[in-house]
């Protein structure tokens, strides 16, 4: 793109007209690119640093303009970081999609997603650092001993051949492969090949946790390259440095998170998408973006292939595979031939009840958990609930432990007596006694982590026939830095026999000698509101039975418990026989008839204020607007709801569905309604905010 006006400016000099991308946030109604004067040209995608009122801000020239008012006197921008390569066209239109798609400004993704700290440095400081990072761009090209690669399977090696053929071409494949099945291998030859093509190559995972893992093992096979990560643990001196390789091309390999997707990578070459499905590509503030479907997109624009692995291929994914629209890759056994693990599923109604009390922890688990003692090896036990109990009860009052500024239970922790919001923070010291009556007595409800971890510790017995190692992790054990980390390491060394935890070990991990998994209270997410909750709840499941077996040796013996009240429920029955395919096609069916996605396109309108009148006002009104606009027609307005925990540290949060069959056509009615509730907004007094969710994930 040239800059080609010219206009004049108060003091007389020749002046050229900029589009500059600044950080403007959506309600301010500006779509974030104002114009400025420049003295000479500038490439789209240069960073400067123009005034904004009173302060400087960093911006980024996005286009030339359209011939200037002579009238106007436009701002001069201050300075232009032109040491650094402008960010590139493909670039900039990745992030245009993304403010158009999920309906924020341009200005607000672009700069939003660049590290913070580039967004400070002046001249000298980008200077110094450039030339810090000047260093030799990649660590020696070591030759890499391809001898020394494991041979690949059958699978691995069709699907790799599939990827082959129209290596270099655009396309998105699905790779459909069980826990275990090696798509990590198939993940580094691909790499390989585009890397042997003098390309770079981007891999998303979903976790934080898990970019240490896979960065070992990117960086065991690729010695000779410089692989950098990118994800919000890194320091901001660390992301930058990171991302600058990245820019300047000196980093072959990036591997992280979410916000990776919008990482400058200017010889794109392969996009690896690990474990496609995961809630934790969409991003829950601001731009509501999917860094999944981002993906998709950003292969179709630098016409570069991505690469989507999964064992539950999210059910939008696995539609569009049965379409056409994806390659599918499948490789449905386990390297070495190892069996899935015996899925179990334990009958709770069937348990003998003792007096007032439910057993959480089922005699025949138990027993099956103690074996595993006995025989030296590990077991999972999986509760997606952290703290040691949900609730506290007062038998006499009935008092519980609420918060008292969101509709949810303050959760006991025992190890610390306090009592905590999860939602708010909140947090104080365990009463005495009632806060209503004064009973000393006032009990827990239900159980966390905590709690499952002293029980297990009464119930079992170690090999030496004193207190079982029992470790949990969940997100309160791995507060501190490095702990997390240490209690991987002491489960790897054997050092555990019975690993506790939620969700956060259900993933990923490559744990050798663990051969029973159970997950004890699954059954709430058979009933939820939300109609992703079953997928979830199956992705989760399988992906914590892979933990099970994964030493081809000990597969045989692995067992994945299931304890539940609903043992005949069709998602139980699709676990046992580890049967995705036929649970992705009841679900699909069912969102079939009930118009649900990938059948529909959704988008959540969420308003926010101190009471719930306010929000759901303001919701109505725009209800009205949307009623009104020519597009109405394309889509279904529901009425606003309360969301599923409706107050939050005394915000009242209320959501409007909005549900199109075409996305052009959901899009279209966004696109002209949005700004219309910028100017609503004013006449809501209270309405502390509203957001849009384009694909909400949550319901
Ligand atoms: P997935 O990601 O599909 O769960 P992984 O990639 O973690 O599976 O592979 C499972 C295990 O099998 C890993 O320990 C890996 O090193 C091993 N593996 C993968 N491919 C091969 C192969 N071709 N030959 C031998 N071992 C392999
Ligand atoms: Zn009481
Ligand atoms: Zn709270």
């Amino acid at each position: 793109v040239e800059i080609s006006v010219v206009t004049s400016l108060a003091d007389g000099s020749a002046s050229l007209r900029l589009q500059v991308a600044i950080e403007a946030p959506q309600h301010s109604g500006l779509d974030g690119v104002l114009d400025y004067a420049a003295e000479r040209r500038l490439a789209p995608g240069t960073l400067v640093r123009v005034p904004l009122g009173r302060r400087q801000v960093c911006g980024i020239v996005w286009a030339a303009g359209q011939a200037a008012p002579t009238e106007v006197a436009l701002k001069p921008i201050s300075h232009a970081l032109t040491a650094l390569p402008p960010l590139s066209p493909a670039w900039c239109a990745l992030v245009e999609f993304c403010a158009r798609y999920y309906q924020r400004s341009i200005g607000e993704v672009a700069l939003a997603v660049l590290p913070p700290e580039l967004r400070t440095l002046d001249e000298a400081s980008l200077a110094r650092r450039l030339k810090r990072l000047a260093a030799p761009a990649s660590p020696g090209a070591a030759d890499r001993g391809d001898a020394t690669l494991p041979p690949l399977t059958h699978e691995q090696q069709s699907a790799l051949d599939a990827l082959a053929t129209c290596a270099g071409d655009a396309g998105v494949a699905l790779l459909h492969g069980v826990t275990g099945s090696g798509k990590t291998e198939v993940y580094l030859r691909a790499a390989a090949s585009a890397l042997d093509r003098g390309r770079q190559v981007l891999v998303l995972v979903p976790e934080i946790n898990l970019t240490p893992q896979l960065e070992a093992r990117f960086a065991e096979r690729f010695s000779d390259r410089r692989i950098v990560a990118l994800h919000s643990g890194l320091t901001p001196a660390q992301r930058l440095r990171h991302w600058l390789r990245a820019h300047l091309g000196q980093a072959d390999l990036v591997l992280g998170t979410r916000m990776a997707v919008f990482a400058s990578v200017p010889r794109l070459g392969l996009i690896v998408v690990d474990e496609e499905h995961d809630p934790s590509y969409k991003q829950q503030e601001g731009a509501r973006y999917s860094a999944r479907d981002l993906a998709v997109y950003r292969g179709h624009l630098e016409r570069v292939q991505v690469l989507l692995g999964s064992a539950t291929p999210s059910l939008e994914t696995w539609q569009r595979a049965a379409q056409g629209r994806y390659r599918r890759l499948t490789m449905p056994t386990r390297v070495g031939g190892g069996a899935m693990p015996a899925v179990r599923i334990v009958d709770m109604n069937t348990l003998p009840r003792r007096k007032g009390v439910t057993t959480a922890l089922s005699p025949p688990l138990l027993d099956a958990l103690q074996q595993r003692i006995e025989r030296e090896e590990q077991s999972l036990v999986f509760l997606n609930r952290r703290g040691y109990a949900p609730v506290l009860h007062c038998a006499d009052c009935g008092w519980k432990s609420g918060c008292p500024h969101c509709s949810a239970w303050r959760v006991f922790h025992k190890l610390d007596r306090t009592l905590r919001c999860h939602h708010c923070g909140l947090t104080e010291r365990v009463p005495r006694g009632c806060p209503d009556c004064g009973n000393l007595d006032i009990a827990p409800i239900g159980r966390g982590t905590e709690r499952l971890e002293e029980q297990l510790t009464e119930l079992l017995r170690g090999r030496d026939g004193g207190r079982p190692r029992i470790a949990r992790i969940d997100a309160d054990s791995t507060r501190t830095k490095g702990s997390l980390q240490a209690s991987l390491e002491a489960v790897h060394a054997g050092e555990v026999d019975v690993l506790v935890g939620t969700q956060m070990v259900a993933k990923g991990h490559d744990f050798r000698h663990i051969t029973l998994v159970a997950a004890v209270n699954p059954d709430a997410a058979l009933f939820s509101s939300d109609f992703r909750a079953p997928e979830r709840l199956f992705a989760l499941l399988m992906q914590a039975a892979g933990r099970a077996g994964r030493d081809a040796a000990r597969a045989a013996a692995s067992e994945m418990w299931v304890q539940t009240w609903h043992p005949q429920h069709a998602l139980y029955a699709a676990l046992r026989r580890h049967d995705y395919e036929a649970f992705a096609k009841s679900q699909l069916d069912e969102r079939a008839s009930a118009g649900l996605p990938p059948f529909s396109h959704l988008a959540l309108l969420r308003a926010d204020a101190r009471t719930a009148d306010v929000a759901r006002a303001f919701l109505q009104q725009a209800a009205l607007q949307a009623a009104q606009l020519p597009d109405a027609q394309e889509a279904v307005v529901y009425p606003p709801v309360p969301m599923s925990v409706a107050r939050i540290a005394d915000v009242e949060r209320v959501q409007m569905l909005v549900e199109a069959d075409s996305r052009a056509a959901l899009q279209r009615l966004l696109a002209t309604w949005l700004p219309l509730l910028h100017a609503l907004r004013r006449q809501h007094r209270g309405l502390l905010r509203w957001a849009v969710d384009v694909d909400p994930l949550a319901i």
